[in-house]
């Protein structure tokens, strides 16, 4: 089973990823992780991708995807892999689905984790943590008993850094601009499951393992 996750930041796509991973057990691929693997391992590849990155340059669509096929063609993804954050670009996917074909192999479904910006950055902006024992709040969805107060230890609950609005704000225009359109893209194609992110994790991760039967 060849999967493809789509979502915006913060839509959970990344968390049902690794339970596709576990239950299925098919590797979860993340570009980030291909890069880091090949240039700790020293291989060609992982030659080339550190020349694009010591010159500081971008690397090109042809070569990412060259990483991917590589990667999918590994023995672990004998009966599939999980694809988190690639392709990213409307180029990216075109390559990639003609490097498919050309190899006689496709993608059978593409989830998407369908989430309203206006969702997501209001449950970023909700979001509270206790700097003390890490416990999680939101300020709507799972406020503590005491406005403020961490339930567990009294201490005074912090927004994180990383949850900084404006960075996430210009994530997501960054993805509605770049990855976005995929979803169209792989809709033509007949492929696209889409799951609606508002339900929570558990329903959200019932309807993909439903949508996935078809593919065991
Ligand atoms: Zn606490």
């Amino acid at each position: 089973m060849n999967v493809i996750m789509l979502g915006a930041p913060g839509s959970g796509k990344g968390t049902q990823a690794e339970r596709i991973t576990e239950k299925y057990n098919i590797p979860h691929i993340s570009t980030g992780d291909i890069f880091r693997e090949n240039i700790k391992n020293g291989t060609e590849l992982g030659k080339q991708a550190k020349a694009y990155m010591d010159k500081g340059e971008l690397v090109p669509d042809e070569f990412v995807c060259d990483l991917v096929l590589d990667r999918i063609h590994q023995a672990d993804c004998a009966n599939g892999y999980v694809l988190d954050g690639f392709p990213r670009t409307l180029p990216q996917a075109d390559i990639f689905d003609k490097a498919l074909k050309d190899a006689g192999e496709k993608i059978d479904v593409a989830i998407f984790m369908n989430l309203s910006n206006e969702y997501l950055v209001q449950r970023m902006e909700g979001r509270r943590v206790c700097p003390k024992c890490g416990a999680g709040y939101h300020t709507t969805n799972m406020p503590p008993k005491v406005q403020g107060i961490c339930d567990e230890c009294g201490s005074e609950l912090i927004q994180r850094k990383d949850d900084n609005i404006e960075t996430f704000k210009n994530r997501l225009e960054v993805y509605d601009k770049e990855t976005a359109p995929l979803v169209p893209h792989y809709e033509a194609q007949g492929i696209v499951v889409t799951i609606d992110g508002k339900k929570g994790l558990e329903p959200c991760w019932q309807d993909i393992v439903t949508a996935l039967t078809k593919f065991e």
